[in-house]
């Protein structure tokens, strides 16, 4: 039998979207389509930050729970995963949506430089996150965006604000932090038992870094992130035509690893989280 790999499709992202992306859902009537089409593919969670009416990023509760519903209606057991993440957001407005209690948040447990933002997390607001996240049973996925980030979080779990064990996500490939080199990638995975004993893990490559953090997260037994937030490519030849293609491409991959898609309920068990009854 094959290990399942939780397929995690990060949708929309907050970049604004341009002439050569209409593939990107903003609405949240394009995100559930667009979901639902990823759900279809293999995709078991779903990673979701919100727009406004002009399509910049927004923390409106009201957007994340129309979207977040749509999504439990038509793609029964998925993972519904709020950002936390901090691109044109206020910070006080960041955890605004934790209320709305998705069965995951990420959290980034340190600050670092993104190519022309510092991406700005505190240690007590870090603190302040992982604490709501805490009390009302959110499962936090921890974004490694650089390597101290990796022990700022087994700090947090000492100190009881995160509940082990926990999962984590390797952010590989944005300039200015982690590269996208497989030397790192094998450093951390060294680190990662001692550090936060039976963590879990997934992996994401920015752009063109995508594919290859596919293949090394699958070769190493390690859970796989793609979609059109990370990368709108399909190949340097063309644009990806939407989610879902990204989703079927990493669902075909499975397969020379001896791996299979996880169902919404293998993912559920994996990380902890109730099963849905449905
Ligand atoms: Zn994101």
């Amino acid at each position: 039998m094959s290990e399942p790999c939780i397929i995690a499709v990060a949708i929309t992202g907050s970049q604004p979207r341009k002439k050569d992306t209409p593939a990107v859902p903003v609405t949240p009537a394009e995100q559930i389509e667009s979901t639902h089409a990823a759900f279809e593919a293999g995709a078991s969670l779903v990673h979701i930050h919100v727009r406004d009416a002009d399509e910049n990023p927004s923390s409106d509760p009201a957007l994340f729970a129309e979207a977040g519903a749509g999504i439990r209606k038509y793609c029964p057991g998925m993972i519904v995963q709020y950002s936390t993440g901090g691109r044109g957001r206020a910070m006080e407005e960041r955890g605004g949506m934790l209320s709305l209690q998705p069965d995951m948040a990420s959290l980034a447990t340190g600050s670092v430089n993104f190519p022309t933002m510092i991406y700005e997390n505190p240690p007590e607001f870090v603190e302040g996150l992982a604490t709501i996240m805490r009390d009302q049973r959110i499962k936090p996925e921890i974004e490694i965006f650089d390597t101290a980030m990796l022990y700022a979080a087994a700090d947090l779990v000492a100190r009881g604000y995160l509940i082990a064990p926990v999962h984590v996500q390797f952010v590989m490939g944005i300039k200015n932090a982690l590269p996208a080199r497989e030397a790192i990638l094998d450093f951390l995975l060294g680190e990662l038992p001692d550090v936060l004993p039976g963590a879990t893990w997934t992996a994401a490559g920015i752009g063109r870094h995508q594919l290859t953090l596919n293949h090394w997260a699958l070769s190493r037994g390690g859970h796989c992130r793609t979609g059109l937030e990370d990368n709108i490519r399909f190949d340097k030849d063309r644009l990806a035509a939407s989610n879902a293609e990204l989703v079927a491409r990493v669902a075909d991959l499975c397969g020379d690893y001896d791996r299979h898609p996880a169902s919404p309920s293998e993912a559920r068990a994996i990380l902890g989280l109730p099963d849905v009854v449905t």
